[in-house]
């Protein structure tokens, strides 16, 4: 079963310390350098597909900004029809 997963940041909490983005191993996450969060600072968000769910992000997290979503998806086969 191919796991995917993605993430949502609360911007209000997000203090662009860059921690997730080191930490992701998958490298689908950075800093979005052209906007601001309430507080002043460069959120953090995804910027590539790959995400697989693993919660590393949130984990280290200092301020718990991140929720990670997983979602498991069926492996579909291409059928022609007869
Ligand atoms: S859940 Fe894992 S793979 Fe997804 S963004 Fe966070 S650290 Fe990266
Ligand atoms: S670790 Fe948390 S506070 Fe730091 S950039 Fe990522 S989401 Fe923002």
């Amino acid at each position: 079963m191919a796991v995917t997963g993605w993430i949502e940041v609360n911007e209000a909490l997000c203090k662009g310390c860059e921690l997730c983005v080191h930490y992701c191993p998958v490298h689908v996450l950075a800093l979005d350098e052209e906007r601001l969060t309430p507080q002043g600072y460069h959120p953090a968000v995804l910027v590539a597909e790959g995400c697989t769910g693993c919660t590393l992000c949130a984990v280290v997290c200092p301020e718990g900004a991140i929720t990670v979503y997983r979602e498991e998806k069926p492996k579909r086969r291409a059928r022609a029809a007869a």
